[in-house]
């Protein structure tokens, strides 16, 4: 059983996406899911975990082909849409998916590859169509999703989710949120990333919510959707918070005040994937009244710790472990979780999935944090590019990150360990400037801030960090830049 096709049943004559200005229902989702199903099957009764790769826009048709992969037993491998083709290929070749589904404005670009690939090849609206049929018994433990990781740290890695690792994930977020049907959210992220997929879009659908979609994110647009009410739910990115702090300021007064009268109306705002800058934080809460809600999370687990509801909502923390996740920290401070939540494996890479578990079954993240007094967790960064090891010190380049946000005329920063024959590593930063920053005075404020090691010894100044499609800076573009 597909739960979370099951479970929105109910809501039938209900609003469940809206997409390119038109409205479907949960019944429409349901027929053409079915449908898609049957396109599948063609001449089989069951796909039995083929992979079925798809380049389709975040929308309906992205949710009626998801669904419609599940109901007929299959892994849905979402595509990334800016992909240049070699990274295409690698993904379908990787996932070793037979059959790939594009909506009409990809089949020029993917036509060639799918036939150099073998695959099946699908175009939405074009050459769908299949007679009903019965449709397979889906058990739990089969495999339901791989999503690639963003590939922050290294070659993305294919995770292979469970139906029941998706229920659980899902379901926490469900209790944890609080969501119900009467909710509404838009998802401006993009769906091949578990942010997107679980939960935007799989959280909103599986409580009976609606779920609007912007494919090309604009500020003016979410502020419109704000301030016509069409919204009561938003979950984004730190930079996309960023880029909707800037539109508001550049607002006469009197916009900026209806804005936050708007924003104000909103049940729940919610940030991750990365580090929320404390002072993005702040600001947001000026502007919105809204103190964000952090969470953590990561393609392997979905999400693990989130602030509270209700509660307090602390700036640099990600809160508690969530309903049905256990967390713990190693010796070393790195975050490990067990549960239902926790993936299957890594595709097709045995070495990797069993050098990532524990003796005793625990997921090791690569993440480290510390507990403060109440339970609660703050994120020092990725073992691998932000704990920088010098001269014996482990250093957090989250924390260092922090205070160079503090500097007047620094916009944003990215802090790494350079490789360094006598320290191990050393500290730097790339910074983003409005105006001139004096390098000499940064640098006598640093070391009136924190302890002399932990000040970066070389700065460069850059137009802008280098990020990868989930608005996450990559250290190892930085390392190079600064080098
Ligand atoms: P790759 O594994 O390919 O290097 P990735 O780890 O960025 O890429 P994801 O699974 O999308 O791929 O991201 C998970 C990671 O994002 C976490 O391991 C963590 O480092 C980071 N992250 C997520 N939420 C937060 C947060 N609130 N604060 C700090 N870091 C976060
Ligand atoms: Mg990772």
């Amino acid at each position: 059983m597909i739960n979370i096709f099951s479970n929105s049943r109910q809501y039938a004559g209900k609003t469940a996406i809206i997409s390119e200005g038109k409205s479907y229902s949960y019944s429409d989702l349901h027929q053409s899911a079915e449908q898609f199903a049957y396109t599948l099957l063609a001449d089989e009764s069951d796909l039995q975990e083929s992979r079925v790769a798809f380049m389709v826009q975040p929308g309906f048709d992205y949710v009626r082909v998801q669904w419609g992969i599940w109901q007929a037993g299959g892994i849905v491998v979402p595509l990334c849409l800016s992909y240049p083709i070699p990274s295409l290929r690698y993904t379908i070749e990787n996932s070793g998916a037979n059959i790939l589904v594009v909506s009409p404005e990809f089949e020029d670009l993917m036509n060639d590859l799918a036939s150099e690939l073998g695959c099946r090849f699908i175009v939405l609206g074009k050459n769908e169509g299949g007679k009903a049929q019965d449709l397979p018994e889906i058990d739990d433990s089969r495999g339901a999703m791989i999503l690639y990781t963003s590939g922050t740290t290294n070659l993305p890695k294919g995770v292979v989710s469970t139906h029941a690792n998706l229920n659980a994930q899902i379901s926490a977020l469900i209790e944890a949120w609080k969501w119900t049907s009467a909710d509404s959210t838009v998802c401006v992220l993009p769906l091949h990333h578990v942010h997107g997929v679980v939960n935007v879009v799989s959280c909103s659908l599986w409580a009976g919510a609606s779920c609007e979609f912007m494919p090309n994110f604009s500020e003016k647009g979410i502020f419109d959707l704000v301030t016509e009410a069409r919204i009561n739910v938003f979950m984004a990115v730190p930079t996309i918070y960023f880029k909707l702090i800037n539109y508001w300021e550049t607002q006469t007064a009197g916009v900026q005040g209806e804005l936050t009268n708007a924003l104000a109306n909103l049940r729940l705002m919610i940030s991750g994937s990365a580090a929320l800058p404390v002072s993005v934080m702040e600001r947001w809460q000026t502007i919105s009244t809204h103190l964000l809600l952090e969470r953590y999370g990561m393609t392997e687990i979905g999400m693990a710790l989130s602030n509270p509801y209700d509660g307090p909502r602390v700036a640099g923390h990600v809160g508690y472990p969530l309903p049905g996740v256990s967390v713990r920290l190693s010796e070393e401070g790195e975050i490990q979780v067990k549960g239902a939540n926790v993936f299957k494996e890594y595709w097709q890479k045995p070495e990797a999935t069993a050098e990532s578990f524990t003796e005793d079954g625990w997921f090791q993240t690569g993440d480290i944090a510390a507990l403060d007094e109440l339970g609660g967790y703050r994120i020092l960064g990725r073992n691998s590019v932000d704990i920088i090891k010098s001269g014996g010190y482990k250093i957090s380049a989250l924390e260092i990150e922090e205070v160079l946000r503090q500097y007047p005329g620094i916009k944003d920063c990215s802090v790494v360990g350079l490789p360094n024959d006598e320290w191990g590593e050393l500290v730097a930063a790339a910074i983003v400037t409005q105006g001139l920053v004096d390098e000499k005075a940064l640098n006598t404020w640093m070391r009136e801030q924190m302890p002399a090691y932990k000040t970066p010894r070389k700065y460069l100044v850059v137009s802008e960090l280098p990020r990868n499609a989930m608005g996450k800076v990559t250290k190892k573009d930085v390392v190079n830049l600064i080098q």
